[in-house]
């Protein structure tokens, strides 16, 4: 007996290389069936005719734990299942601080977090323009030793003044660190406006992609702002086709203003592709701008990336990225499936002064989790 049975939906399973039209049918939390047809009914019948069927989609870097660990940080499930998200890391919203209280919260949560470590003691408790002292490595160790196996990284926040007072001193131990727990580390890159910038900036930003390894990733890799992977004359730091080569990964983490459409555009046709998309998700971009990581992957749909290489940067790439094991649209697996619905039609992502048009969108529908259809949460305010 069928519990679901999706008809007619167009599955891309990156994974497979598999991308057709079919009906998916999920019994008992496995997936029962893919094939063109599917005989019989479903307690629950799901016409898919305009959605895309895909492998639980992963966003690398959201912030979660919600209020009382950081004040931008969202509910957990409002940040995952209920926007179509199956596996979410969390982006250092709790440093050694507060981790503590961020690990408790997701411990009654339904969707599975991965999280890493801010390596500043408040995380993002304190926003890191206001962040007060250095790096206290020894902090970090601590709080690794506490939570040894729920830690899946390090995170460090190389906005201006924090990234001044590591320097790449300070770099090179944290990654020495990661290195020696067989941590990926993540870095932030780009300063904020009213930050003072370092001196020696940019050789800091030249040689920083020296000191990392195949499973570190760089997040706002498109941004424009002082700090970034850009050059002041505008082209990626030639350091950086090295470190992409040995397998650094890029990622987007798109957030307010930590995107610029023109570098990605440049990225794109350089050969400085995204290896997992992601939103930076936090209160500040949900109902607006951001809103969630399928309109995050039409970004760059209309960007012009192929369909089946932007849902492998949400689905195979993250879950390679966090350890966590692979998701795949095939009769006898596990059934975690994401519901996106597409839109036809003039539209434009981002906002005023920072946008791009397109004609195709994708919103979440829904999730298969733990055997049943989770439906997504209507948005309180829509793109445009
Ligand atoms: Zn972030």
């Amino acid at each position: 007996m069928m519990d679901i049975c999706f008809r007619n939906a167009r599955v891309v399973d990156p994974g497979r290389q598999l991308d057709c039209r079919a009906d998916v049918a999920v019994a008992n939390g496995k997936i029962l069936e893919v094939a063109g047809s599917i005989a019989g009914r479903a307690a629950q019948e799901v016409d898919a005719s305009d959605c895309l069927l895909l492998p639980g989609l992963a966003d690398i870097h959201a912030h979660v734990g919600g209020e009382s660990v950081a004040p931008l940080s969202l509910p957990v499930d409002e940040a995952g299942l209920l926007r179509g998200v199956t596996l979410l890391g969390d982006a250092g919203t709790a440093g050694p601080r507060n981790l503590e209280r961020l690990l408790a919260v997701l411990d009654g949560a339904r969707t599975p977090v991965a999280v890493f470590l801010n390596v500043h003691e408040d995380g993002i408790a304190v926003l890191p323009q206001d962040w007060q002292g250095g790096l206290r490595i020894e902090a970090v160790r601590e709080a690794l030793d506490r939570h040894a196996g729920r830690i899946c990284g390090l995170k460090a926040m190389l906005s201006g003044a924090f990234a001044a007072r590591v320097g790449l001193e300070g770099l090179k131990a944290l990654k020495q660190l990661a290195a020696q727990r067989e941590l990926p580390l993540m870095l932030h890159l780009g300063a904020e406006p009213d930050e003072p910038l370092p001196d020696g900036w940019e050789r800091f930003c030249a040689e920083l992609p020296a000191i990392l390894d195949a499973g570190d990733i760089l997040s706002h890799c498109y941004t424009a702002k002082p700090g970034g992977l850009i050059t002041p004359d505008r082209r990626f730091y030639p350091q950086l086709r090295d470190a992409v080569r040995r397998g650094v990964a890029l990622d987007t983490a798109v957030a307010l203003r930590h995107f610029d459409f023109a570098r990605a555009r440049q990225g794109l046709d350089d050969g400085f592709v995204p290896r997992t998309i992601s939103t930076d998700l936090t209160r500040n971009n949900w109902h607006r701008c951001v809103f969630d990581l399928p309109e995050t992957m039409s970004r760059f749909l209309a960007l012009g990336m192929p369909l089946p290489e932007v849902a492998a940067c949400v689905t195979v790439a993250p879950r390679l990225l966090l350890r966590r094991p692979a998701v795949e649209i095939r009769a006898g697996e596990r059934a975690e499936l994401t519901l996106l619905r597409e839109h036809h039609g003039p539209c434009r992502f981002g906002e005023e002064g920072h946008s791009l048009s397109g004609e195709y969108r994708l919103s979440p529908e829904g999730v298969v989790w733990e055997g049943r259809y989770v439906p997504a949460a209507e948005r309180t305010a829509r793109p445009r």
